[in-house]
């Protein structure tokens, strides 16, 4: 079974390349990173000891504008990861058509081990070490696992310290109050609802007869649910890493939700029925988002899938060979690179404004937002139903095409 999301996303881009007719040299140098820059830094700890970390940021392509993407702090952080998710950000920026390309990086560290003032110094070290290959026009960081707005606010004001300047643009993800944007939180959960509102239109689906099933309720999943009930869907199972709720004729979003916050899990719950998060997947519904993990969706049990259509929320929720036996069977699942680019879209109208100096209101950031994701879902389509294709292949087709353009005079 594939399910490292590095080679998956290999076979992907070697999938989509073969159908534009890529050779192998250009195949070649959009599938590394263009670098990886390995660091270790110095951190004073709350006993007086000054202690070592390894850090990185990979930087995968560059053609379409500066590098993009999160900074994670987690003990599992390593190069060869990092170089995935880089690469993966190359192609969401590209098929959401913002103008950057794909960045990752990280510290091996657990967070929980340290105190704030050690937090703090670690992010404020990692960006001196980092220093030289970052800034707003170069590579711009975001939060990711274990990172928040606060440590993008460190960091912008070490990383301002260093050049001399106030630099807001470098960093994205910052709090409202240190140039961060309105609407970044609920830009990922609003961009899928654009797709389903999306698919709807072009499958003509009566959103109120339009059952969802949602998996996970973490930032994304939680954000679908409230925005797809908002627009007339009927939402039907929502779920946790613990449990799911379910119940044919429509949950109450909102309440599962505040269960969730003031209880920090969904057992106990009075007055639902519960599923299990496996049994969830294979519920009779219209769409399936599954917004928590990778690789849930595997050849063991795509065959057992019931719902028409995906859209792919989570990074890499469905394998390969997954998509093989889905798309068999007439399913339609929408690819992740396209799904959940709103996140990055978010974050390049926060760089957007910190660049020119402007601040919009939550209403401009959602308009702005339903209007590029909707566009990158009509091209998606239309290169879907052009090449007699999945939307996955179609959407790395266009993601590879623009970012190939872009590299054609460079060498
Ligand atoms: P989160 O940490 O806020 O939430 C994760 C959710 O997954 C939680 O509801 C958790 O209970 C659930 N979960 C954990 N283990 C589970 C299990 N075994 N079975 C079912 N559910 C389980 O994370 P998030 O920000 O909502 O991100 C979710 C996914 O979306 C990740 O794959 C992330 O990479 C991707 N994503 C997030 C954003 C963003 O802007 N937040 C953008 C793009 C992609």
């Amino acid at each position: 079974m594939i399910n490292d999301p590095f080679e998956s996303s290999v076979i992907q881009i070697k999938n989509a390349g073969a159908k534009l007719g890529l050779s192998v040299s250009e195949l070649d140098r959009i599938l590394e990173p263009q670098r990886v820059v390995k660091v270790s830094f110095p951190v004073k700890m709350d006993n007086g000891m000054i202690n070592t970390f390894t850090g990185f940021r990979s930087q995968h392509n560059n053609a379409r504008g500066p590098y993009k993407g999160g900074l994670r702090f987690s003990p599992d952080v390593n190069e060869s990861e990092v170089k995935a998710l880089s690469s993966w950000m190359t192609w969401k920026c590209a098929v959401a058509d913002v103008p950057f390309g794909g960045g990752k990086g990280g510290v091996i560290v657990d967070t929980k081990t340290l105190s704030k003032t050690e937090l703090e110094n670690l992010s404020r070290s990692f960006v001196r070490a980092i220093s030289d290959v970052i800034g707003p026009t170069k590579d711009v960081p975001a939060p990711d696992m274990y990172t928040t707005g606060e440590i993008m606010d460190w960091m912008v004001d070490e990383y301002s310290k260093i050049v001399g300047s106030k630099q807001l643009a470098t960093f994205t993800g910052k709090t409202l109050g240190n140039g961060g944007s309105e609407g970044r939180t609920e830009a990922t959960g609003f961009g899928g609802v654009v797709v389903l509102e999306k698919l709807s239109e072009v499958k003509q689906l009566n959103p109120k007869e339009t059952t969802v099933a949602i998996q996970g309720i973490g930032n994304v999943g939680q954000y679908f649910a409230i925005f797809a009930k908002q627009k007339g869907f009927k939402v039907v199972a929502l779920s946790d890493s613990k449990t799911a709720v379910y119940n044919e004729n429509g949950i109450d979003v909102e309440r599962i939700i505040k269960f969730k916050e003031q209880n920090k899990t969904l057992v106990g719950m009075p007055d639902v029925t519960f599923i299990s998060n496996e049994a969830l997947l294979e519920l009779p519904v219209t769409v399936l988002v599954p917004s928590a993990l990778e690789n849930v969706i595997t050849k063991d049990n795509a065959e057992k899938i019931k719902a028409r259509y995906i859209i792919e929320m989570a990074n890499g929720p469905l394998t390969p060979e997954a998509d093989e036996i889905l798309h068999k069977k007439g399913i339609l699942f929408i690819p992740d690179i396209l799904s959940n680019s709103a996140g990055v879209t978010g974050s390049y109208f926060e760089w957007y404004q910190n660049m020119h100096n402007e601040k919009w209101t939550k209403d401009d950031v959602l308009h702005k937002l339903e209007d590029k994701i909707g566009s990158a879902f009509d091209a998606g389509y239309k290169m879907m139903m052009d090449n007699n294709t999945d939307m996955r292949t179609a959407c790395y087709m266009i993601a590879i095409k623009r970012v190939n353009d872009a590299m054609k005079d460079k060498f």
